[in-house]
């Protein structure tokens, strides 16, 4: 039997019910791709039912503004991809008669949609021979063949795009797409995979010749930047000030103010840059978090502490809110507040 009929039967006694497979509505399975690549299926889940009971069609997300997408998006983090999302949204619907696109070609044209994206949604709405590379493909396949080649450079790509589309069936293509990915998560796992129970095991290389673990090979990782964040949470009449993000990753979110660097500052040149940004003469500041806070993200580790914040003059610009409710935050700024309000009384 062909390794593509082997995962497809695989599939067939083990697929998942997942929401977004009871439909092949292209908008609902580009929801759920986008949804799908930042984070785990039980959480991406709860997102996506909530994302599409909000904006339940292409038209109701072009119709839409960016503060109530940034909102349901809330958690999620990669902003950048809930305002291209819009973007697209919008522009399907005013330039294209809300006529969602139907091959790969035309597909991978929609802004923040890549390869993956593209190819998911042609083969499993349109069955188009697309081949999809996520994590759990490029494991698979580098220990089916014993591929060598690392799974983190970008000259890898084209390797294991050819492989995988020469071993894809002409039949079924999205199933098969969705298989694969599904049978690396849940047979073929990154620790422990299931070499005894699986059925495409006469088939494998790496279990042949006893060499599972040294597969998928990386290089060794990119240096991580750190960078140092100091909020600073000034309060009057019992709110706090929080201001629009003008660009970076957190692009139109809400925080407090910041000093970004990337070293480690001390208090005193923080006193003198809150003074000099709001035109003080005198500022004191006192901590309200002992240990920085670490946020990762896959490029960047954010270090962050929180000051509470004594000015001189009032600061009357800005926005003192008292309700965060209705302004998405980055969850940074939702983590030190659960963890603060009780002690800060302000939120
Ligand atoms: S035999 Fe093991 S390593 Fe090979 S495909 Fe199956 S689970 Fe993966």
């Amino acid at each position: 039997m062909k390794f593509s009929e082997l995962i497809l039967n695989w599939y067939d006694e083990n697929k998942r019910n997942l929401p977004w497979r009871l439909t092949k509505d292209p908008y609902k399975i580009w929801i759920s791709e986008i949804i799908l690549q930042q984070t785990r299926i039980a959480q991406g889940t709860s997102y996506y039912n909530r994302f599409i009971s909000r904006f339940p069609t292409l038209e109701s997300l072009a119709n839409s503004d960016e503060n109530d997408v940034l909102l349901m998006w809330q958690g999620l983090g990669y902003y950048s991809r809930a305002r291209n999302l819009l973007f697209s949204a919008k522009h399907i619907y005013n330039d294209l008669g809300s006529k969602f696109p139907v091959t790969y070609n035309e597909i991978i044209k929609l802004k923040g949609v890549g390869d993956y994206t593209a190819s998911a949604i042609a083969s499993i709405c349109f069955e188009e021979q697309t081949p999809v590379l996520d994590g759990n493909v490029y494991r698979v396949l580098s220990r089916i063949f014993e591929l060598e080649n690392p799974i983190n450079l970008s000259s890898s790509r084209k390797i294991f795009k050819e492989k995988a589309k020469s071993l894809m069936s002409t039949k079924r293509c999205g199933d098969y797409n969705q298989a694969l990915m599904d049978f690396g998560s849940l047979v073929c796992k990154p620790q422990k995979p299931l070499c005894g129970s699986c059925n495409v095991s006469k088939l494998c290389k790496s279990f042949i010749n006893n060499s599972v673990l040294k597969y998928p090979v990386k290089t060794s990782k990119n240096k991580i930047k750190t960078l140092y964040h100091d909020y600073i949470i000034l309060t009057k009449d019992r709110k706090t000030l929080i201001v629009k993000t003008e660009d970076g990753i957190w692009k139109n979110l809400y925080q407090f103010p910041v000093c970004i660097s990337e070293k480690k500052q001390s208090k005193l040149y923080l006193q003198e840059y809150f003074k000099k940004k709001y035109n003080s003469s005198r500022v004191k500041i006192s901590l309200i978090n002992q240990k920085f806070i670490n946020h990762k993200l896959s490029h960047l580790t954010l270090k962050s502490r929180f000051w509470n914040i004594n000015i001189e003059n009032n600061v009357a610009k800005g926005l003192f809110v008292s309700d965060f409710t209705d302004f998405p935050m980055p969850q940074l700024m939702r983590n030190f507040r659960e963890k603060y309000k009780t002690k800060l009384s302000i939120f």
